[in-house]
């Protein structure tokens, strides 16, 4: 890795940091295509969180991702807001314009899109399910519309989480439905694509348990929770047969929107990417 005097930063914002695996993405594409820069973690509080946004163009920064807890906070900082970050509530990229200005991004949408294409075809005009309506389900809802499907229903622990999604999501062409788990047989009868959104499955956190069984045989289940990689969920559905598709791509296509508009070069995912995550993960 070459890191000049002209070398072009960008960096991560989260409290903490340490967890994120966004250096290791971006510093390996910035390795593969020989570039001189550099992406940092950035830890920064809460109450400093403008402050070191508004720092950026000063430090000569081409722009930041932005985890938790700031992806709220960007939304009302940044000088220009993408459509669909407003829409989804949450800002997760950040890219200092020529003036100096800030234009914030979601590129989560992005993410979750591409992979889920890479998994397997999505039938336009199809029928979803979305288990959780936390935040990235916020992100996964504004996918799955703008993708071309036409119904989706949020199953959810609170029922009323649930409810706001369908309430805010829905437009004439895509019909939203908010339901209990004790509801979930029949829209998963008739599901195109199922996802989890919620913590449930990831490590530490207690397994998700759903009967798969009136799935449709052409159901394609992502989880996007990514570690484990194989979660109980994703072997469920491959024991019966379904189509699966793991989280790991959406984690590693968001992030390439970001690097396209800091380095000004398009990025990929590849094997050799996907492994290196894995094996830091410890999977
Ligand atoms: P979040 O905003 O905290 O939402 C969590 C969701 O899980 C809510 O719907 C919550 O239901 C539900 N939930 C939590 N514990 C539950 C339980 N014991 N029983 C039933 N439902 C439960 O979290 P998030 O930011 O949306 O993230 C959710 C997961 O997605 C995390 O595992 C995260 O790592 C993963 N993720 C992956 C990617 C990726 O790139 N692959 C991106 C973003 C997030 P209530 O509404 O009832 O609380």
């Amino acid at each position: 890795m070459t890191i000049s005097g002209k070398a072009q930063i960008a960096g991560v914002f989260g409290w903490p940091i340490g967890h994120s695996r966004s250096p290791l993405i971006h510093n390996f594409w910035l390795d593969q295509l020989g570039i001189d820069g550099a992406y940092v973690p950035l830890a920064v509080a809460p109450d400093d969180f403008e402050q070191a946004v508004r720092a950026l163009p000063a430090l000569g920064f081409r722009g930041a991702n932005v985890t938790i807890p700031h992806k709220q906070a960007a939304l009302r900082i940044v000088d220009h807001l993408d459509p669909l970050a407003r829409e989804v509530g949450a800002v997760n990229t950040l890219v200092v314009e020529e003036d100096g200005t800030i234009t914030g991004s979601n590129t989560d949408v992005f993410g979750f899109a591409e992979n889920l294409q890479v998994g397997g075809a999505v039938p336009m005009g199809g029928t979803a399910v979305v288990l959780g309506a936390g935040g990235a389900a916020r992100a996964i809802c504004v996918a799955l519309r703008e993708i071309g499907l036409a119904k989706l229903t949020v199953v959810n622990r609170t029922l009323a989480h649930a409810e706001t999604l369908a309430n805010t999501f829905a437009r004439d062409s895509f019909s939203m439905a908010a339901c209990a788990w004790e509801d979930l047989e029949k829209p998963l009868s008739e599901a195109d694509v199922i996802v989890n959104t919620t913590s449930l499955g990831m490590a530490g956190a207690p397994p998700l348990e759903i009967d798969l069984a009136p799935a449709k045989s052409s159901a394609l289940v992502n989880d996007i929770v990514y570690t484990p990689l194989q979660t109980p969920l994703l072997k469920a559905a491959r024991a019966r047969g379904l189509t699966t598709v793991d989280g790991l791509g959406m984690l590693l296509h968001q992030a390439r929107p970001g690097f396209a508009a800091w380095f000004g070069q398009a990025p990929e995912v590849t094997d050799e990417l996907r492994a290196l995550v894995l094996k830091d993960l410890g999977s």
